[in-house]
C-alpha cells in the first residue's frame, strides 16, 4: 500500500489483500495447506516457500495481512509474526545469536523475558548484562567483545520509567549491537522506536494490538534483509508461527489502535491527576505528568502518555503499606483484579505480591517496588468512574 498515508488510513487498509470474491473485510484462511496444480508447480513453490503459499507454518494469507499492517504502523519494511510475545524475543534471539553472545539488557523487564534471558539463554551460552535503562553510562560498560544485542523495553513495568531509545541505539550501533525494543507497552501509535534508531522492534500483540484480551500473540518489525534472511528461516521451521485465526483478531484490533491508545492515554492521564491530588496516595508514576522526571523525554520520544499507571498508597510500616494497597483492590467493583494491560477493561495489581513475588526481595527494592505500589492499566470506562473506583478503598 501506498506508504505516503497517514498512520489511521494505514491501521485500517494497510496490508489488506482481497481474493476473487471481492470480500470488503479480510478473510480468514483457515486451513494448514495450500494445493497445486502440478508436481513441477509444487517443486516451484517449495523451492521460493517465502514468496509462495505452501503451508501455514510457513506462511498464511491472513497472517501475511496482519505482518503487512504492523510493519506499515512501525514504519519498518517487513515484519514476522508469532504465537506469541515471548515467541517473538525467542525468536529474534535464536535468528541473531548463538552460543558465547552476550546480551545487554535494561534491568526493568516483563518478568517472563527476564526469566528467559536468566534461566532458558543462558543454559544455551548465552549470557545477559542488565543495567539501569536510564544510565547510559552503564550501558556503555556494559558493552564487551561478545555483546551482539541490545535489548530495551520502555516505559518499564510497573515503575514507568523511560529509557531514552535514540541514545541507547547510538550505543548500540557503536558497540555493533542488533538492537531491538520491546514496544508492547505503548504500541506504534504512542511510539515508533524504529524512527529513532531501533534495528527490531518486538511486540506482545496479545495487549493493545489486540486491545480486548481475546488472543494471544507476537511479532518482530525490522528490515527486510534481517526479517526475510534471519528470522523467517527459524520461524518456519521451528513452527513459533502465529495462527490465522488470531492473526485476523489482530487485524480487526490494529483498525481501531490508534482511537484506542488516545483514549486509554487521555482517562490515564485524567486518573494520574485525580490520584496525584488524593490525600492517601503518597506518589504517582506516569509518564503524561509533569512531575515524571523525565517528562521531557516522554514528550519527545512518545506521543502521549500511554496505558499504564503505578502509584503509592500512604502507609508507616511494609505491613500497613501493604494492607493499605490490597483494601484499594479489594473494594474495586469496576476494575478487573488481573495482570493485562492494554484491554478496554481497566486492571489492577500488588505487583510486589504478584508479577514481581519472585524476583528476590533486593532486586524488588532496587526497582522501587514497595508494599505500597499498584499498577493501573487504564481502560476504556469513563475515568470518572474509574477513579471512584480506586476511591473506594483510598477513602477508607
Ligand atoms: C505480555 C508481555 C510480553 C510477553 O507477551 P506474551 O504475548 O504474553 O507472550 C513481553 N513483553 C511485555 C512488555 C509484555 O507486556
Amino acid at each position: 500500500m501506498d506508504d505516503s498515508f497517514n498512520f489511521d488510513t494505514l491501521a485500517v487498509r494497510a496490508g489488506t489483500v482481497r481474493t476473487d470474491f471481492n470480500e470488503h473485510s479480510e478473510a480468514l484462511f483457515l486451513t494448514s495447506s495450500f494445493c497445486f496444480t502440478s508436481a513441477a508447480e509444487a517443486a516451484e513453490r517449495f523451492k521460493h516457500s517465502e514468496d509462495y503459499y505452501t503451508y501455514s507454518r510457513f506462511t498464511n494469507p491472513t497472517v501475511t495481512m496482519f505482518q503487512e499492517r504492523l510493519a506499515a504502523l512501525e514504519g519498518g519494511e517487513a515484519c514476522i509474526a508469532t504465537a506469541s510475545g515471548m515467541s517473538a524475543i525467542l525468536s529474534v534471539v535464536m535468528a541473531a545469536m548463538q552460543a558465547g553472545d552476550h546480551i545487554v539488557s535494561s534491568r526493568a523487564l516483563f518478568g517472563s523475558t527476564l526469566g528467559m534471558f536468566s534461566q532458558i539463554f543462558s543454559r544455551f551460552g548465552i549470557t545477559t548484562t542488565y543495567v539501569d535503562p536510564v544510565d547510559l553510562d552503564a550501558w556503555k560498560a556494559a558493552v564487551r567483545p561478545e555483546t551482539k544485542m541490545f535489548f530495551v523495553e520502555t516505559p518499564s513495568n510497573p515503575m514507568t520509567e523511560l529509557c531514552d531509545i535514540e541514545a541507547v541505539g547510538k550505543i548500540a550501533k557503536a558497540a555493533g549491537a542488533i538492537y531491538v525494543v520491546d514496544n508492547t507497552f505503548c504500541s506504534p501509535a504512542v511510539q515508533q522506536p524504529l524512527k529513532l534508531g531501533a534495528d527490531v522492534v518486538m511486540h506482545s500483540a496479545t495487549k493493545l494490538i489486540d486491545g480486548q484480551g481475546r488472543v494471544l500473540g507476537g511479532a518482530l518489525v525490522g528490515t527486510r534483509q534481517f526479517i526475510i534472511e534471519k528470522v523467517f528461516p527459524f520461524v518456519r521451521t521451528a513452527g513459533p508461527t502465529m495462527s490465522a485465526f488470531n492473526a485476523w483478531i489482530l487485524l480487526k484490533g490494529m483498525e481501531t489502535l490508534a482511537l484506542r491508545a488516545e483514549r486509554h492515554s487521555a482517562s490515564s492521564l485524567t486518573v494520574a491527576r485525580w490520584l496525584e491530588a488524593h490525600p492517601t496516595v503518597k506518589r504517582v508514576f506516569y509518564p503524561g505528568l509533569e512531575s515524571h522526571p523525565q517528562y521531557e523525554l516522554a514528550k519527545r520520544q512518545q506521543r502521549s502518555g500511554g496505558s499504564v499507571l503505578a502509584f503509592e498508597v500512604v502507609g508507616e510500616t511494609p505491613e500497613q503499606q501493604r494492607e493499605n494497597a490490597w483494601r484499594v483492590i479489594d473494594n474495586t467493583k469496576l476494575c478487573s483484579i488481573t495482570a493485562n494491560v492494554g484491554d478496554t477493561r481497566t486492571t489492577i495489581t500488588h505487583p510486589a505480591t504478584t508479577t514481581h513475588s519472585r524476583i528476590t526481595p533486593e532486586a524488588r527494592a532496587q526497582a522501587g517496588i514497595t508494599e505500597a505500589l499498584l499498577r493501573v492499566a487504564v481502560g476504556l470506562e469513563d475515568a470518572d468512574d474509574i477513579c471512584a473506583d480506586l476511591g473506594r478503598g483510598l477513602n477508607r
